[in-house]
C-alpha cells in the first residue's frame, strides 16, 4: 500500500519513460502514489518493466505508445492518455522525451536536424497546447531540458539548439498558464549515467574527464535528476515557474579549485 504523500490521487504522464531519466521519475512519482501514464515510443518491453517498477513502488502505472516526431503523434499520444485517464484530469505532464545529440556542424544532416527539432522541440509544444484541457488547473509543466544549453560543446551544437528552445518554451508557458496557476519549469540534467546508457560512458577516459569538471565529483544518476522533477512537480513547488532548476552536480560551473 502506497503511503499517503505527495503525489497520493494524482495523475502523471511521463514522455519516454521506457527507461532512463523517465523511467526513475515514473518510479519516484509513484513512490508518492500518483498513477503513471508511462509514455514510450518503440520500447514496448521496456515500458513494460517500468510499468512494474511503478506498481512496486506503490502506484498504479499504464503504458501508452505514441512515436514523437510524426505527423499525428501527439493525437495518438492524447487518445492513449485520456483511455487511460477514463474522466480523470491530469496533474502533472513531465516532457522527457528526446532524440539524442546528433554530432556537431558538419556532421548533423538536415534530416537529422529536422528530427531533433520534430521530437524535442515540436512535440513538447503540441503536447502542452493539446493536453492543456486535460490538465487541471494549478498543475505542473516540468520539461526536461540538458546542461549543454549553458556549455559551448560543438560536439552537441544542434542538440542543445534544442534544449535552448524548451527552455525558452517553458518561461513563455509559465507566464502564459500561471493566470490557471499551473507552473511550468525545466530540469537541466548534466551527464547522467543511467543503467540504460551506460555505453555513452564507456570511452576510455571520459568518466574521468567528466568527473573533474563536475563540482560534486561523480555522473549523476537517474534518480539525482528525478528527485529535482519531483520537487518541481511537488506542492512545496507551488511558488517556483518559469525556471531552468540546473541538476548536474555543477557541471562545468568554473575552476574546482583557487
Ligand atoms: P534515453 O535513455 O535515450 O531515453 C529516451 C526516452 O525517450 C526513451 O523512453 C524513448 O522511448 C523516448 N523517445 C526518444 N525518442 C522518441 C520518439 N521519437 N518518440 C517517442 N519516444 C521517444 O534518455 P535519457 O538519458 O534518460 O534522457 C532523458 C531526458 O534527459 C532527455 O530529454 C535528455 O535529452 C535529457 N538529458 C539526459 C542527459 C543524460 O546524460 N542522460 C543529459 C542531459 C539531458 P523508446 O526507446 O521507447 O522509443
Amino acid at each position: 500500500m502506497a503511503e499517503r504523500t505527495g503525489q497520493s490521487g494524482r495523475t502523471v504522464l511521463v514522455t519516454g519513460a521506457s527507461r532512463g531519466i523517465g523511467r526513475a521519475v515514473a518510479v519516484r512519482l509513484a513512490a508518492e502514489g500518483a498513477t503513471v501514464v508511462v509514455h514510450f515510443g518503440t520500447d514496448g518491453d521496456g515500458a513494460e518493466r517500468t510499468v512494474a517498477a511503478v506498481r512496486r513502488a506503490g502506484g498504479r502505472g499504464f503504458a501508452v505508445r505514441a512515436e514523437l516526431g510524426v505527423d499525428g503523434d501527439v493525437e495518438t499520444l492524447l487518445a492513449g492518455v485520456e483511455a487511460v485517464l477514463d474522466g480523470q484530469l491530469l496533474d502533472v505532464l513531465v516532457n522527457n522525451a528526446a532524440a539524442a545529440p546528433a554530432g556537431p556542424l558538419g556532421v548533423t544532416t538536415r534530416a537529422e536536424f529536422d528530427r531533433l527539432f520534430a521530437v524535442n522541440v515540436r512535440a513538447p509544444y503540441f503536447l502542452v497546447e493539446r493536453a492543456l484541457p486535460l490538465l487541471r488547473d494549478g498543475g505542473r509543466i516540468v520539461n526536461v531540458s540538458s546542461a549543454a544549453t549553458r556549455m559551448a560543446n560543438p560536439a552537441q551544437t544542434s542538440f542543445a539548439m534544442t534544449k535552448g528552445a524548451v527552455e525558452t518554451m517553458t518561461r513563455t508557458l509559465a507566464a502564459q498558464l500561471g493566470a490557471r496557476g499551473i507552473t511550468v519549469n525545466a530540469v537541466s540534467p548534466g551527464a547522467t549515467r543511467t543503467p540504460d546508457n551506460g555505453a555513452v560512458f564507456e570511452l576510455p577516459g571520459l568518466v574521468e574527464q567528466i568527473t573533474a569538471l563536475t563540482a560534486l565529483d561523480r555522473l549523476g544518476t537517474a534518480e539525482d535528476v528525478a528527485d529535482v522533477v519531483a520537487f518541481l512537480a511537488s506542492d512545496a513547488a507551488r511558488w517556483v515557474t518559469g525556471q531552468v532548476l540546473d541538476a548536474s552536480g555543477g557541471l562545468f560551473l568554473g575552476p574546482r579549485a583557487a
